[in-house]
């Protein structure tokens, strides 16, 4: 493990969520930054492996790759309960290599049972025509 390469603070940890909102755009609803901003919506930093399964396993809790920049109401809306989640296709790689380093061989699990897929399952997602239009940022940066 290289631990010498993880970065694991608050700060940098919001604003890794922050750049993925710029860029990526919320992968719930699709909409950027700064549209969120015009619309007084605010930005959350949501833990793609929770929280409380960091903790558990002793993992850092604010490692920058287990970031996803989300908006406000799309992050309630996935911890809410009900069948619309955030879509398991906007995860990135360094969100699967954090759950990998994590997680181990029950990764793939953890997440598929967290996440909406696209293929059945029952879980629905509404915006599934722009959450389609959401791709995988820095083409392996080879970290
Ligand atoms: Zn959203
Ligand atoms: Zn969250």
């Amino acid at each position: 493990m290289s631990a010498d390469r993880v970065i694991d603070n608050p700060e940098s940890f919001f604003n890794e969520a922050l750049w993925q909102l710029r860029t990526l755009r919320c992968p719930g609803c699709g909409r950027s930054d700064v549209t969120l901003a015009r619309a007084g919506v605010a930005a959350r930093a949501h833990h793609v492996v929770y929280e409380q399964e960091v903790r558990r396993r002793g993992g850092a809790l604010h490692d920058t790759r287990n970031a996803m920049g989300v908006c406000d109401p799309c992050h309630a809306r996935h911890h809410d309960g009900t069948p619309w989640r955030l879509a398991l296709s906007a995860l990135t790689a360094e969100h699967h290599a954090f759950a990998a380093e994590l997680l181990g061989d029950s990764a793939g699990d953890y997440l598929a049972r967290r996440y909406g897929s696209s293929t059945g399952g029952g879980t629905t997602y509404g915006m599934a025509s722009i959450c389609a239009g959401v791709t995988v940022p820095r083409s392996t940066s080879s970290a």
